[in-house]
């Protein structure tokens, strides 16, 4: 039987981004249900960076993030992940309002117009959020995963976890071709399955809840999208950013509470989506270039949680990613393997405090 010291569940960004940190100092293995990593919330993201988005202790990580995205070390990666968009957070009431030490500023309805002509009059305040900005997702995942590899640890795909069972001080791990492995510790970062595996291997679950999230790719009467900044209603109803020269991505903000599985978008979300935009602009919508959903799982308080289970020895969580997995991943994977492995945080996230990600505070 294969020997590790950790083994992490779960190849999406969670997985991935915390295995290329701790691969080289442990022997770690990376097991992957999926043909292929990345192939549920991690593939299907609307994949942007906004430091405001999730809230101010979310905020911390992707701050703590932006860094990393814009300029990895050479090791890491050739060039930044990072396409600069900005956002506007929109409002038919109230200034949006977003968390302390966030770069933003007030624009009037002129220059509004100027961003989005089109515009409905009663969009009547707007916030620009300069710092927004894509981010290349299937770039990101495969250099953690190339530097996992290059660093010793091995990607098993294909492989479920059934069940697990501790043995002494260790843990007895069966896959669903009936092959078993030894590990020290067991990460969880099974996504939408966080709890599911949790109850696999007897611990707990937290209430990590999977919503599914729809997105449309519109084709509509207008040029010059491209480059549009991430459009967002401030009390979370839709967002939309440019695709291509005539095209969107659109989201009616859903979060339809499901069971952990591969989602799949409801013509009615989509609908929704289509109704909620054209609220919002007087563009002709000419047809659904193609529409798709994931899940977004958050814990009960919809902050992440990075640390070891209160009851069952050798049980790690890195769960409840919710809508912001990947734009914290890097300062995430930092924080997370310095209480993996019991290290000094690494001095970008040393301000951060772990204890608002722990598991225990469910307690
Ligand atoms: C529509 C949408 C838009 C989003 N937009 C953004 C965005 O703009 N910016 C942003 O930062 N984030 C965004 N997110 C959130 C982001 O995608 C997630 O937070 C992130 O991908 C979660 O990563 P993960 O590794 O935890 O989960 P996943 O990518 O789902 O990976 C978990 C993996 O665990 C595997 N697994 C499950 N059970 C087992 C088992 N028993 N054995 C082995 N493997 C198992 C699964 O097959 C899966 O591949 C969005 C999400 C959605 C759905």
């Amino acid at each position: 039987m294969i020997n590790l010291d950790i083994l992490i569940v779960g190849g999406g960004i969670g997985g991935a981004s915390l295995g290329a940190k701790i691969a080289g100092k442990r022997r770690t293995m990376i097991i992957e249900a999926e043909d292929q990593c990345g192939y549920h919330s991690t593939g299907r993201s609307a994949a942007f960076f906004l430091e405001s988005y999730g809230g101010p202790i979310v905020a911390q990580l992707s701050t703590a993030s932006a860094g990393f995205l814009a300029n990895p070390p050479s090791e890491f990666a050739d060039c930044g992940f990072l396409h600069q968009r900005g956002a506007i957070h929109v409002s038919q009431g109230s200034w949006p309002e977003l968390p302390p030490g966030v770069t933003a500023y007030r624009i009037d309805r002129y220059e509004l117009d100027q961003f989005v002509p089109g515009l409905r009059p009663h969009w009547i305040k707007a916030l620009v959020e300069p710092g927004c900005a894509d981010i290349d997702v299937a770039a990101l995942h495969s250099a953690f995963l190339r530097q996992f590899r290059k660093r010793g640890g091995e990607v098993r795909t294909g492989a479920r976890l059934m069940t697990a069972r501790r043995d002494s001080d260790r843990w007895v791990v069966s896959l669903v071709d009936g092959s078993e492995l030894s590990a020290g510790i067991i990460v969880n970062a099974a996504g939408a399955w966080a709890d599911s595996v949790a109850e696999s291997c007897g611990a707990r679950p937290l209430g990590i809840a999977p919503k599914r999230r729809t997105m449309v790719q519109l084709r509509v009467g207008r040029s010059g999208l491209k480059d549009l900044p991430l459009i967002n209603d401030s009390d979370g109803n839709f967002y939309f950013k440019g695709e291509g020269e005539h095209s969107i991505w659109l989201s009616p903000h859903d979060e339809i509470d499901t069971l952990p599985c591969d989602a799949a978008p409801e013509e009615i979300d989509v609908a929704t989506a289509i109704d909620r935009f054209e609220d919002v602009v007087d563009w002709p919508v000419e047809r659904i270039e193609r529409s798709w959903a994931g899940l977004r799982s958050f814990a009960p308080d919809r902050v992440p949680v990075y640390g070891f289970d209160r009851d069952i020895p050798g049980f790690f969580w890195c769960a409840g990613q919710g809508g912001f997995g990947i734009q914290t991943a890097p300062a995430a994977a930092r924080m997370a393997a310095a209480i993996l492995l019991g290290d000094t945080p690494d001095p970008t996230v040393a301000h951060i405090d772990p204890a608002s990600f722990s598991p225990g505070r469910f307690a």
